[in-house]
């Protein structure tokens, strides 16, 4: 399971940086019911002593990861304080915008009214994700509905997600402009996914040969294959993401 997985590198100047579902949380078949994994939280903040950086970096709001990091009490002030929220791909300042909230309130009801309660349609004000899951035989029909709503919001795109759909405006940033950004400051660092908008991330770490970098891809439920090949290294489940980290805060001690 491990390689090259311990990088040569002070942790006080690179990032760990990690996806939330289907990688520090179960996947489970009701979305709004995903938990962080035992262990999760409180890990992540020890190693937020380490490491310059430890950051959530999700198609979550930032509001739903704090009240899942919530349940673990003992650790709520030190993840809130140290645990840097990347929510919504890190576009959540896109919120102030009112034109573009009751654009995606429109599409939100718009998609509700399609699908009726065959799908959950979850308004995250600034993008709609379009969960499936129960409904994973009509995947292709449910896109091309959105696809035939999105054509009257011509500055919205959808980016597949695993057995979701997420709309999203075209100005949004993706998970590799965050890394981007974040290795200007950093000397490299540790990026945790399991799905394709991760790829995203892996390919921002690779073009940057330059810093030290390791991506590592976690094999939970429905992980495609491209993900797993693109990733330095891969992980059994969520439990070993924690594993993994845990490793990783006995190395950076
Ligand atoms: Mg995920």
């Amino acid at each position: 399971m491990y390689g090259q997985e311990i990088l040569d590198i002070s942790a006080k100047r690179a990032f760990i940086i990690s996806d939330f579902d289907g990688t520090l949380s179960p996947i489970v078949s009701e979305p709004l019911n995903a938990e962080f994994e035992v262990d999760a939280v409180a890990t992540l903040v020890d190693l937020s002593f380490r490491f310059k950086t430890v950051a959530i970096l999700s198609g979550r709001s930032s509001d739903f990861i704090l009240s899942k990091a919530a349940v673990s009490s003992a650790y709520m002030d030190g993840f809130k304080d140290q645990i840097k929220i990347f929510g919504l791909y890190g576009n959540e300042n896109l919120k102030e915008d009112l034109r573009l909230t009751e654009a995606v309130a429109d599409i939100a009801r718009e998609l509700d009214s399609q699908f009726s309660n065959a799908v959950l349609v979850e308004n995250k004000l600034i993008s709609v994700t379009v969960h499936y899951r129960n409904n994973a035989n009509k995947k292709r029909v449910i896109g091309e509905s959105i696809d035939s709503v999105l054509s009257n919001y011509r500055e919205f795109t959808v980016i597949p997600a695993k057995m979701s759909y997420e709309v999203v405006p075209k100005i949004f940033k993706k998970k590799g402009d965050v890394i981007t950004d974040l290795l200007k400051s950093h000397d490299g660092g540790y990026y945790l996914g399991d799905d394709v908008g991760d790829l995203d991330a892996f390919k921002a770490l690779k073009m940057q040969p330059s810093k030290a970098t390791c991506s590592v891809a976690i094999r939970s439920t429905d992980t495609p294959q491209d993900v797993i090949n693109a990733a330095d290294i891969s992980v059994g489940s969520t439990k070993e993401a924690v594993k993994f980290l845990k490793k990783l805060k006995a190395e950076f001690e």
